[in-house]
């Protein structure tokens, strides 16, 4: 605690001063005190983590003699679009005491190498030459008796920004070891939207809300979690939106909704084909939105229940070209590939209709609508309302505003985090098709998202520093960009940049984690025991992996095998054995003794440092240059700077990781090892490592790569022009003007404008250019073999499995109001606003048959593993359900034994589906991830004596 503190009986004790003159004594007593308190001699920019949604709060730093005394939210956006309120204030209580933090007990200030056995607590201080030798040399002894693949790099941005995390990656990627795909590791993937759009994307700015009318929020808790941007509701509110909570408990979010609708758990898609049905019945649907957006016209064979094609047509037709009834010729028509435009054409929507094949047979077709809408008979309120609790009027009541009204969908993160997740959110964004919800403000399935940052990727391709070079890269990927459309004309801009990125995955080693957890780790056992699965699951999970991968699905990626199990595995800033579900039961069992170092890199000990062999310390927030992921939702660049420097021996990763590439490439060189191919086939040269990671020696602070990336990002023309590292040091943040080249914010699909709020998909609805899927239309209908096996080509209501066993009480979790993720969990100002550990929250009535009382402390148990923690008694709860929040670290609990433990990480065996269309991985996008909401478990008082 370096904040002066008061003591006003000391201050009375003193000698009265002799009296002055007012002018002569401009400062009285504890007055002085006060105001010194308030005094600095520097200030800066600082921001924190992402996942605070949308986080990069431009804060103002402190500094007074070397220490950061405090932090305010700087409040200085500007309005963007007349007559829509600001961002102002962004910030949160988490913010407004960060810099506690960098002063807290649980910093580490030197590096350590462990001295008594794995979480035993016992460690060595070492110097940074002794740490970097001893990982270089276990780096390159994997490669050489193992290969490059059994080096494992896992982290988040969350920790250190771009600049960490782009600066372990540039080294995993030099020398061809693998790096688990952060969107699967935390599971902020959404299955379902990709599978609908091609991408999982689509997010609107924070501001966008205030132009919607009605608002459903479903898997959120957006007063815990969005405190920065949800003042936008209210505004919204204010000039008359409506706005909707579904949720299965009574979240502390109810209060500022006006319906509040109680959901049993998982049952999201009942409550969303419920509506369609009404939609559909009440005949309130925009029958030219579907027909233009989506692929619901589009023919499916009755015999085969896949789409009509031009290979059934016509000998040597396409695959990919699908098929209208036009009810104005009455013909069947090739639906048009390079644009949503259906011109003349009037897409039937209902029907039965006859084609004659190519080989001269017969098949019955109907468009996909007409299947749609029988299977929505399954759905109609009543029988939606039996599966999903809520009152078949109510259902009504939200499919008629959701119709007639400007209306968004907000299914928050835990939507990604069920096994029918997909399901899920599938049939909530089937709402929107049938209603023409969006693609226009204030409208939308509004997610998550990144891009328009593209200094860093440009400088990964860079072999010379400056602009030159830059326009060098820029024009090389013109070039490939043009191969492309030369190869199918009808691609667009964001296709095009999808299709280089999926072709550049060979020189990746960003990876889907499937592979690491299924073959390093353990989980095929979970994923392959039927009853944890759905009942649909035909086959066993491995026979599923098996065909995937035989069928070259996942070719081109970079994964991990049995044959070579991992032998260093790094963990920058990611905390896996807190955040891996089922955390601790598989991991320190299965990948524990087969890594011979483990490395945490952090500004904490947390609980995967505790078992790690070297622990690296990092710099905190306000001790390093970095850059926050941006979002659309902010649309601005925020920086972060150096207003302190690092405690003792604490190092910003950049720094750690170009030390440790130099100390890799002495160590090669003196090893006489430097050349290999690694497991894809590449050759690789350690002993050029430093030289590549530097650029030749230049870069070799994160000042000059910082200076570099706003550079080249200005130069792209997303920044604008003019913009230096100087411009952001003196502002803080400065607006995107454009979405620049990641396919990520190309994503977004609609023109960034300087002074309107931005709503995604405006390209798709308002200039018609297709969507990235295999259909080149919001896509329903999935006739992938897998899909039409599982019965799921069209969203439909599945139940979730008994995932851990078949236990009463179904849990579910979320952030938790004090910390993102565990980074402030033990925040001591923090922690003295709430019971200061973690609890499991349970329904009255469920703990009184239990002989429960408030604060005892429980065993919450499955076949999976246990936690203890106490209960913290809630009627909010639904009778049935316990709620862990996320984010306790693990060593906050008895044993050590946190909630992961009883999360058996299952995923879902159609998520490695491919061979079709959008239906396969590159960064951040198609994969399968593990699944840690609606997990079964049993819960029962510990007796005083145990
Ligand atoms: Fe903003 Fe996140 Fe920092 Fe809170 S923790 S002030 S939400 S960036």
């Amino acid at each position: 605690m370096f904040v002066p503190t008061l003591d006003l009986r000391a201050l009375q004790q003193q000698p009265k001063p002799a009296a002055k003159s007012q002018k002569e004594q401009p400062y009285r007593a504890w007055e002085d005190l006060y105001r010194q308190k308030w005094q600095w001699d520097k200030v800066a920019w600082g921001s924190h983590c992402v996942d605070c949604y949308p986080g990069n709060c431009p804060y103002r730093v402190y500094v007074k003699d070397g220490i950061v005394r405090w932090e305010e939210p700087a409040a200085t956006f500007p309005t963007i679009e007349e007559g829509v309120p600001d961002m102002n204030p962004m910030g949160c209580q988490k913010g407004a005491c960060w810099s506690q933090l960098l002063y807290a007990p649980e910093r580490v200030l030197h590096p350590l190498r462990r001295a008594g056995a794995r979480g035993e607590g016992k460690w060595t201080r070492i110097s940074w030459d002794e740490a970097l030798t001893e990982l270089a040399d276990a780096i390159i002894d994997a490669i050489q008796e193992a290969g490059s693949h059994c080096v494992v790099l896992e982290g988040t941005p969350a920790q250190g920004g771009m600049m960490a995390t782009m600066a372990l990656s540039r080294i995993i990627n030099y020398i061809g070891g693998i790096h688990n795909d952060v969107n699967a590791v935390i599971n902020d993937f959404s299955p379902g939207i990709y599978l609908t759009f091609g991408k999982f994307n689509p997010a609107s700015s924070n501001d966008d809300i205030f132009h919607t009318e009605f608002l459903i929020t479903t898997h959120a808790n957006p007063v815990y979690t969005m405190i920065p941007s949800h003042h936008f509701v209210a505004e919204a509110r204010y000039k008359g939106a409506e706005t909707v909570l579904v949720a299965p408990d009574c979240s502390p979010s109810h209060i500022h909704a006006d319906y509040y609708v109680p959901i049993r758990v998982a049952t999201d898609a009942a409550l969303g084909l419920g509506m369609a049905q009404v939609i559909i019945a009440e005949n309130l649907f925009k029958a030219d939105f579907v027909k233009e957006q989506t692929d619901l016209p589009l023919l499916i064979r009755l015999d085969t229940r896949k789409f009509l094609r031009q290979s059934d047509l016509e000998a040597g037709g396409r695959d990919d070209h699908f098929y209208f009834f036009d009810a104005r010729t009455g013909q069947v028509v090739e639906a048009p590939r390079g644009t949503l435009d259906v011109g003349e054409i009037d897409p039937a929507l209902e029907g039965l209709y006859r084609v004659r094949l190519a080989d001269g047979s017969e098949v019955e077709v109907t468009p996909a609508f007409e299947i749609l809408k029988e299977k929505l008979r399954d759905y109609e309120p009543e029988k939606a309302s039996a599966i999903c609790g809520i009152n078949p009027d109510v259902i009504r009541m939200l499919a008629r505003k959701m119709a007639t009204k400007t209306a968004a969908i907000f299914s928050g993160g835990t939507s990604f985090k069920y096994y029918h997740a997909d399901l899920q959110v599938r049939a909530y964004l089937l709402v929107m098709g049938l209603t023409g919800n969006w693609g226009k403000k204030g409208t939308g399935p509004i997610e998550w998202s990144t891009g328009s940052f593209d200094g860093p990727f440009l400088f990964a391709a860079k072999s010379r520093s400056g602009v030159e070079e830059t326009q060098q890269v820029l024009s090389i990927r013109a070039e490939m960009i043009a191969q492309l459309k030369a190869e199918d004309p009808s691609l667009t801009e964001e296709m095009a940049a999808i299709e280089l990125a999926a072709r550049s995955m060979p020189n990746q080693s960003m990876t889907p984690p499937v592979f690491f957890w299924y073959y390093q780790c353990g989980y095929q056992d979970n994923w392959n025991r039927r009853e944890w699965n759905d009942p649909s699951m035909r086959r066993t999970f491995d026979e599923y992996m098996n065909e995937a991968l035989s069928k070259g699905w996942w070719e081109g990626v970079a994964r991990p095998t049995d044959q070579a199990p991992t032998r260093v595995y790094i963990e920058c800033g990611g905390n896996t054995l807190r955040r891996t579900r089922g955390g601790q039961v598989q991991l320190l069992k299965h990948l524990w003794p087969k890594a011979k170092k483990i490395v945490t890199i952090d500004w904490r000990m947390n609980t995967t440092g505790l078992y790690s062999d070297l622990f690296l310390p990092a710099a905190h927030h306000y001790e390093k240059v970095t850059f926050h992921i941006p979002t659309p939702h902010l649309l601005n660049l925020t920086f972060s700077d150096r207003a302190v420097d690092p405690p003792d021996e604490a190092l910003p990763e950049y720094e750690i990781a170009r030390r440790l590439a130099e100390k890799i490439t002495e160590r090669a060189r003196d090893r006489g090892f430097g050349e290999y191919v690694d497991a894809n086939g590449l050759p690789r040269d350690l002993s050029s490592l430093y030289d590549a990671f530097t650029i030749g020696g230049e870069f070799v602070d994160s000042e000059r790569v910082a200076e570099e990336w706003v550079q080249d990002t200005t130069a792209v023309g997303t920044l604008p022009k003019g913009t230096t590292l100087d411009t952001l040091r003196q502002k803080g943040y400065i607006r995107f003007t454009d979405w620049g080249l990641s396919p990520i914010s190309l994503n977004q699909a609609s023109d960034l404008k300087p002074d309107e709020t931005h709503a995604a998909f405006r390209w798709h609805t308002e200039k018609k250019i297709p969507y990235p899927t295999l259909t080149r239309r919001a896509q329903f209908y999935i006739d992938h073999d897998w899909f039409l096996e599982a019965g799921e080509e069209l969203p439909v209501h599945k139940e979730d499995p008994a995932q851990g066993g078949d236990y009463p009480f179904v849990m579910t979790s979320g952030h938790n109001r004090w910390s993102i993720h565990s980074m402030n969990i033990v925040n001591r100002i923090i922690q003295q606003t709430h019971r200061g550990r973690p609890h499991v929250v349970m329904n009255n009535d469920d703990a009184a048959a239990r002989g429960i009382r408030d604060n005892e402390e429980v065993r919450v148990f499955n076949d999976m593993g246990y936690c203890c923690l106490p209960v913290k008694l809630s009627p909010s709860v639904r009778p049935g359900q316990v709620i862990i929040y996320n984010g306790w670290e693990p060593y906050q609990f008895r044993e050590w034994q946190d909630a992961a433990n009883v999360e058996p990480g299952m995923v879902k065996w159609l998520h490695l589906a491919g061979g079709y269309g959008h239906l396969r991985y590159w960064p951040l996008q198609w994969q399968p991830a593990p699944i840690d909401r609606g997990v079964r478990v049993d819960v029962k008082k510990i007796e005083a004596d145990t």
